[in-house]
């Protein structure tokens, strides 16, 4: 027995339908129900050869037009690309060139990401880039239409289209619940037909090491737009007690400078409970993966209603908030790994107005991912002048 979708040739995972006699698979029943040994059914979806172009607010800089141009050559060559780039390079402007060149030759292209707020984003920001194109958003609690131009959807809406896609785009690959998840990197691999993109700011070792065996083409991006480096974090280890002093010390100094905070702790209950007591000096408030109304908080903060949102790694991608500034607390707890701080560090500078910022990193003891995260910043921070200089070299 096995399952054409998902894969599941485990026994245990098929389960008996004593009325239609028949044994269907567990394994991806969260996708519907599916017999064992059931083809599964051919979907059609529109095609057609587009003539569309792409517009942007602001211009591609060197740095990204050279990675630009070098998607498309290793695209040329049959390679799947791996788009390693620094958080706030832009990747996603990357990628358009992309869609552009395989919808302009009349092929499907996908772009699946892993949770469902950054669907929507990604769907308004192609919108507006491809006025032309019918632009789709397919995620929980929207999905009566499922096929568009351009299609935006979760990892888990990707087994809707069993091979559809020529180019499938996968944004995040390295973050919850896609990575390690067996189960969607098979209804991955059935939806994609083609090349595929993968984009991350933090690729995991795996994935590294695809790249240097040469199975997939790496191209990098560590220079932001405006040319300014990461910031790399200020590290203090110390006691908890004095390690809230400092923090305390830092968000006064912020406020004074009419700068917000993101400030990072460990647990939900810890975000509540400082939340609490950082009320008395701060217009403080706290969100984390439990907490009703997430879009009116981040509207509220946008719009400057608080000095101070305290949050866990529920934050720490994905969300871009002009001119802010991060710390972490006990951030050698185990669920700040390397790649969850250079996200959360990833947050500050950002925009053209505020390129530069600071982040703070308090802890008891310095952990190797607080090492190997300083490290891989300062590494994108050296490769990235060289970015600029090989683009200006290739211009004159
Ligand atoms: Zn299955």
């Amino acid at each position: 027995m096995e399952c054409k979708r998902c894969g599941n040739k485990e026994k245990t995972l098929f389960a008996y339908d004593p009325y239609q006699k028949k044994y269907y698979c567990r394994k991806c029943i969260a996708f519907g129900r599916i017999n064992a040994d059931e083809a599964i059914k051919p979907v059609t979806y529109k095609t057609k050869k587009h003539q569309c172009r792409y517009e942007l607010k602001y211009p591609l800089t060197y740095a990204q037009e050279l990675a630009v141009a070098e998607i498309k050559m290793n695209q040329q060559r049959g390679k799947d690309i791996l788009i390693y780039a620094a958080c706030g390079a832009g990747k996603t402007e990357l990628v358009m060139d992309s869609i552009m060149r395989y919808l302009n030759e009349g092929k499907k292209v996908g772009f699946a990401i892993s949770r469902r707020q950054v669907v929507l984003e990604i769907r308004e920001r192609m919108a507006k880039a491809f006025p032309t194109l019918e632009v789709i958003a397919v995620c929980e609690g929207c999905h009566e239409k499922t096929d568009g131009d351009l299609i935006i959807c979760t990892m888990h809406q990707l087994y809707r289209y069993p091979n559809v896609f020529d180019l499938l785009i996968m944004d995040e690959i390295d973050a919850f619940p896609y990575r390690g998840n067996e189960l969607l990197e098979t209804i991955a691999g059935h939806a994609c037909k083609g090349q595929r993109l993968y984009l991350s700011a933090t690729p995991d070792e795996a994935m590294l090491k695809q790249a240097s065996r040469g199975e997939l083409a790496i191209v990098e991006l560590f220079q932001r737009p405006h040319g300014y480096p990461l910031v790399v974090p200020r590290v203090i280890h110390t006691y908890e007690a004095i390690q809230l002093l400092l923090v305390i010390r830092f968000l006064k100094r912020c406020k004074k400078a009419g700068i917000q905070v993101l400030l990072f702790v460990p647990t939900i209950l810890e975000a509540k409970r400082y939340a609490k007591s950082l009320r008395l000096l701060f217009r403080c408030t706290h969100l984390t993966s439990q907490s009703d109304n997430k879009d009116k908080t981040i509207a509220d903060f946008h719009a400057k209603r608080y000095d101070l949102l305290v949050t866990t790694t529920v934050l720490e991608r994905g969300i871009t908030i002009k001119g802010i500034y991060v710390a972490v607390l006990h951030a050698d707890h185990i669920v700040f790994n390397e790649a969850s701080l250079i996200q959360i560090i990833g947050r500050v500078g950002r925009s053209i107005e505020m390129p530069q910022g600071e982040a703070l990193l308090l802890c008891r003891r310095i952990t190797t991912d607080i090492k190997r995260c300083i490290r891989a910043i300062q590494k994108m921070n050296e490769t990235a002048p060289q970015q600029q200089t090989v683009k200006l070299a290739v211009n004159a």
